[in-house]
């Protein structure tokens, strides 16, 4: 068994990142990133912390507009245009989850798709799915440069993507049908999950559920992909995977955390970095 180690993978891609950013600098350029934080959620703040701080080592500029739980969906929208047309600003992000008051598409579709760095637009959306050049979400194009990374041919290969988010499954399988693979996508309102998953070669879940996925569910020598983060009442960080038994059946596995999550801040930064070149034709 082979664990694919994201951090290392993200710390490399950072790397890269900054020299790049460093040979960009001595041209005047900053790529920078906006991120709007709606409201107190203890989550969304953590992961906004890890962005802002990803930012600096990288040597981007960036900043953060903290608004109340209270704010209208106008005021947000406001605040977008106004980055939209800050020529500091390459990338824009928008922390989800929203409060229940705000229209989240709305707000989504007011970020200029050139800016659209976390790759949430139906403008890049459709593009994603069509294969062409667009900002793809982090989260999916993470897994699939950690399968770059780590020598796994995807032609032909029977995947089960488990959860259908607009910004996890359904981005993740129209990549994977992009790359050739035949792909089984599953929600919550599948009949039977493990019939799906025990065929697969490949197991990439994002459900949010704690040992979803149990050894009896996977074929042997199977690659799986935790994408899952959950905070279990004890203060521990799991995926959707029981690990522990998963990865005895496993040829390659993710662990959580170091797996897709620091490959999703990469990706926030490759996006952004290209956001920046790309508006400056380079
Ligand atoms: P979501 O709630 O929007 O979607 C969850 C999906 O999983 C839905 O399609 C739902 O139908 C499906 N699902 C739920 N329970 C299921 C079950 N029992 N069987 C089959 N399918 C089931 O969540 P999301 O935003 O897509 O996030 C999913 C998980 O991925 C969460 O744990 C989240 O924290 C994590 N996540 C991690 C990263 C990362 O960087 N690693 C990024 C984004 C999300």
């Amino acid at each position: 068994m082979t664990l694919i180690d994201g951090k290392a993978l993200s710390n490399k891609i950072q790397q890269e990142i900054e020299e790049e950013v460093n040979k960009l600098k001595q041209e005047g350029i900053i790529p920078g990133l906006a991120v709007i934080l709606v409201g107190n959620d203890p989550a969304s703040h953590t992961y906004v912390n890890m962005k802002e701080k990803a930012c600096e080592r990288v040597g981007f500029y960036s900043i953060v507009h903290k608004m109340p739980e209270t704010i209208s969906q106008e005021e947000i929208i406001e605040t977008i245009k106004m980055m939209n047309n800050n020529s500091r600003i390459d990338g824009i992000l928008v922390q989800l989850p929203l409060p229940k008051h705000i229209d989240t598409n709305k707000i989504l579709e007011v970020i200029d798709p050139a800016k659209d760095v976390d790759g949430f637009h139906p403008y890049n959306m459709g593009r994603v799915v069509e294969g062409l050049d667009s900002f793809a979400p982090c989260t999916p194009i993470g897994v699939m440069e950690m399968f770059k990374e780590y020598n796994i041919n995807l032609q032909g290969k029977d995947i089960c993507v488990v959860g259908a988010s607009n910004i996890v499954g359904k981005p993740m399988a129209a990549l994977l049908v992009n790359a050739n693979a035949t792909v089984t996508i599953t929600h919550i309102y599948t009949k039977d999950l493990a019939s799906h998953t025990k065929k697969a070669d490949i197991i990439i879940v994002g459900a949010g559920k704690p040992n979803l996925i149990t050894a009896d569910m996977v074929k042997e020598g199977a690659i799986v992909i935790d994408i899952g983060i959950n905070r279990l009442s004890d203060g521990r960080l799991v995926g959707d995977v029981d690990f522990e038994n998963v990865s005895k059946k496993c040829s390659f596995i993710t662990p959580v955390p170091g797996g897709v999550g620091p490959m999703t801040i990469a990706m926030l930064l490759k996006n952004t970095l290209t956001a920046a070149k790309k508006r400056r034709n380079k």
